[in-house]
């Protein structure tokens, strides 16, 4: 299954057998990465506001709205196996301003992609410095048994594996969208899962 530049299709970040997150997604290239376009102001669905304890995710205590997209688009680049994506984002200017390595679990659905996140995130410059972020959370999450300590070892894992790999620059940092690309819909009932 091999999808064509253009294609909008779903992206969803799903937990506890419910979508946590549901917006439509413009397929750039489908060949050894897959690479996905969020434009900025996509309508979509997700928990608002965004950032919430710890403990309610834990208890399945949130329910998505729908809402937009903030802030500027960002493009997602996936390998298949990879446990963790790599976002770009740009100044409103167009100036590159840097990766976002969202460490997670992903696989292909006939209509998109789906994904479960794995809380730790590393933040890349352009200058090539970077930070965790949201360790804190991947720690709380333990604590309340969302993931086990093992769990844990192996998503920081996968982090520091990134890092010594180093895949910066990814080749797409002068990318930027067709400006023909209308703003893709959310259809109903694609957060049903
Ligand atoms: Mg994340």
């Amino acid at each position: 299954m091999t999808w064509e530049t253009g294609r909008v299709v779903r992206f969803r970040y799903v937990r506890d057998g419910r979508a946590f997150w549901t917006l439509p997604a413009t397929v750039v290239e489908d060949r050894d990465v897959l690479a996905l376009w969020i434009a900025p102001g996509s309508p979509m669905r997700r928990p608002d506001p965004p950032r919430m304890p710890i403990a309610d995710l834990a208890a399945g205590r949130w329910a998505p709205v729908a809402t937009q997209w903030q802030g500027d688009g960002v493009l997602m680049l996936r390998t298949p196996e990879a446990r963790h994506a790599i976002w770009l984002f740009w100044h409103p200017d167009g100036r590159f301003r840097g990766w976002y390595v969202n460490l997670e679990e992903w696989w292909r659905t006939e209509d998109g992609v789906d994904a479960f996140d794995h809380q730790l995130d590393i933040w890349v410059h352009p200058d090539g410095h970077w930070d965790w972020k949201d360790a804190d959370d991947l720690a709380e999450s333990v604590e309340l048994g969302m993931f086990t300590p093992e769990d844990a070892l192996t998503i920081r894992g996968e982090g520091e594996r990134v890092m010594l790999e180093w895949p910066f620059p990814t080749g797409w940092e002068d990318w930027r969208p067709e400006a023909s690309w209308p703003l893709p819909q959310l259809p109903d009932g694609w957060d049903v899962v």
